[in-house]
């Protein structure tokens, strides 16, 4: 027996439910997932915090056309997704000029002295700062809550979410494609392809052309809070070299390397020596020593060539939808992102500009 939609989505990460929740008010939508719950692999793991003037400039309009409905809840709920956190960018001699790049062009970044910094963070060693900036509008998402409420308004219009059901084998014929997945078969005349790291996988498996994806894996951290410390209301902390950052979680202190090592698509986790590496580099800018790791993780940030996402159809497969390769930014991005892609699957204006629209579009990359 085979499933019919209007719309299949391989992917149940933020992406792919997101695409969900903005479809299934027009659409009869499948979402088909390889786990067995949705949100595990990069969506349950990033660092889950909204930073404006992240990223490149197509990101940055990107990140502002999605802060309201983050910052009120919008359609998708009564309260906030984001609670302030704030962001200092610390360079320590030698990098004074990566935090004037990142001053550049940059929204609502402040310059602090050394010493207000360490005030703020009050660990941070003076006699590593050299210049700081603070970007006071940076805040913490609740990505599990966003996530599912996603899925909640993707279910209520009645969109299927089908987990365990891994989309092995897909081909098109009479302007259909057949997925097979979890030993069922579902068919759709458009796919739209947001499984992450492995959307080159899908695509090739669909045979089209792959848009050049590279998973770039991410470690983190969760240290104790210091002896003595409630890091609270500390902001985050990343080095103006991005080759550090941390952050406070639930009471502790989650740090990352800020790795960024191309890996095959796979269940990351990871490596000791890359965390070690990066969780010394964190050290050396502190007053404490790392004591203890409590647990660790990795993800994988995947991106196209240009770092900007993937967000269109396909110009040489019909009905193929891409909504890949958005890095480290697929949480933050994820309300304009799914509106834009419900908008162009269902032949809709979007009011992106024409500019944004054409950097995000599939008809950019050169492929291979
Ligand atoms: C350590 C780390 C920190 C980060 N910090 C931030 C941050 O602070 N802010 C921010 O905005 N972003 C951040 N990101 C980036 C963000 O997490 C990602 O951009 C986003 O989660 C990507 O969502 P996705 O739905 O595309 O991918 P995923 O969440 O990986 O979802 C893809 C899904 O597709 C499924 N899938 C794959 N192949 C198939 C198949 N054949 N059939 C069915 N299902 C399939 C997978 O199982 C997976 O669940 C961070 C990422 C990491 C790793």
């Amino acid at each position: 027996m085979t499933t019919t939609a209007d719309i299949l989505v391989i992917g149940g990460g933020i992406a792919g439910i997101g695409a969900a929740a903005r479809l299934s008010g027009s659409a009869n939508v499948v979402v088909l997932e390889s786990e067995d719950v949705i949100g595990r692999h990069a969506t349950g793991r990033s660092a889950a915090i909204f930073i404006k003037n992240y990223g490149n400039a197509s990101l940055r309009a990107l990140n502002a056309a999605s802060e309201p409905l983050l910052a009120t809840g919008g359609d998708l709920s009564d309260t906030p997704f984001l609670t302030p956190r704030g962001e200092l960018v610390v360079a320590t001699a030698g990098e004074e000029g990566d935090l004037e790049s990142y001053l550049d062009g940059s929204d609502g970044l402040e310059r602090v002295t050394p010493a207000e910094a360490v005030a703020m963070f009050p660990i941070l060693n003076p006699e590593y700062v050299v210049a700081a900036a603070l970007e006071r509008a940076a805040q913490d998402i609740d990505v599990d809550r966003l996530l599912q409420a996603y899925a909640r308004m993707a279910r209520h219009n009645g969109a299927r979410v089908v987990a365990s059901a891994p989309a092995t084998r897909i081909t098109r014929t009479g302007g259909v494609w057949q997925v097979e997945a979890g030993g069922e078969t579902y068919a759709a005349p458009i796919l739209v392809n947001a499984a992450g790291a492995w959307a080159d996988t899908v695509a090739e498996r669909a045979g089209v052309r792959p848009a050049g994806l590279v998973p770039l894996r991410r470690s983190a951290a969760i240290l104790p809070a210091p002896e003595g410390c409630d890091v609270t209301g500390w902001p985050a902390l990343v080095s103006a070299s991005e080759t550090w950052y941390a952050k406070p979680e639930a009471g502790k202190l989650m740090v990352s390397p800020a790795d960024e090592d191309p890996v095959e698509p796979h269940d990351a986790w990871p490596e000791d020596m890359v965390l070690a590496e990066g969780l010394h580099r964190y050290e050396q800018a502190m007053t404490v020593p790392v004591t203890r790791v409590e647990r660790s993780w990795a993800g994988l940030r995947t991106f196209t060539a240009d770092r900007t996402p993937v967000v269109g159809f396909d110009p040489e497969a019909d009905g193929f939808f891409w909504l890949a390769g958005q890095g480290g930014y697929g949480i933050q991005t994820s309300p304009v992102l799914s509106r834009l892609a419900a908008d162009l699957c269902l032949s809709q204006t979007s009011d992106l500009p024409a500019p944004l629209l054409a950097a995000l579009s599939p008809a950019r990359l050169a492929r291979a």
